[in-house]
């Protein structure tokens, strides 16, 4: 039996109001295919985060195989409040694959990476490591000091996502080689210790 829309706002508040207690969730026929489900989710959370960085984390909430039996066909707006569809953009991600090694270069030349270690994890026992808000907060500040301008950092941005940094943590840990907090991460494991995790306190 297909899920009407209002069983489907249910079973979506269930799986997502854990980490977004105040998404607002609406299912009806979509305006240009009616036989195909519009999704508006709608959080304030979102606003400081990019549509493919929203999609990903609703993504991850929603089982996958819940997805494929009910979700298949269906077009997922992801809004912060006062946006519409239309100020959605999302990357061209062979465009990303593309520009990726060339971003990747002038990051790692400018040393963005390292600085950001720097702020998450400082050398130095006495400073207070930043923690990390599940966006780019950290990044974004560095990246222009870096020399990247403001037209510049959509695209900059959608390469360090698509290599799985969706936020300034997952930039570190994901994307990489060599950083004080990954090797903070792993030296914790292997000792068996819970290893610190920039998330907590970021609230
Ligand atoms: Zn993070």
């Amino acid at each position: 039996m297909p899920r009407t829309a209002a069983e489907i706002v249910d079973d979506l508040r269930l799986f997502i109001t854990p980490s977004y207690p105040d998404i607002d969730i609406r299912v009806q026929p979509w305006d240009q295919d009616q036989s195909r489900l519009a999704i508006y989710f709608i959080d304030e959370k979102f606003s400081l985060l990019y549509p493919y960085q929203r999609w990903h984390y609703l993504t991850h909430l929603i089982p996958s195989d819940y997805q494929e039996q009910h979700l298949s066909t269906s077009v997922w707006f992801e809004l912060a409040p006062g946006e519409t569809p239309e100020d959605l953009r999302y990357p061209d991600e062979q465009l990303v694959e593309d520009i990726t090694p060339h971003v990747m270069r002038i990051l790692s030349r400018t040393g963005f990476f390292k600085q950001l270690d720097d702020i998450m994890c400082p050398a130095d026992d006495e400073l207070r490591p930043s923690p990390c808000w599940g966006d780019f907060r950290n990044s974004i500040p560095l990246l222009h000091k870096c020399g990247i301008t403001e037209d510049e950092l959509f695209d900059v941005c959608h390469v360090l996502m698509l290599q799985g940094g969706y936020c300034d943590c997952e930039i570190l840990y994901n994307i990489v080689e060599e950083n004080r907090l990954k090797a903070a991460y792993w030296m914790a494991r292997a000792e068996g210790l819970e290893p610190y995790n920039p998330h907590n306190g970021s609230d």
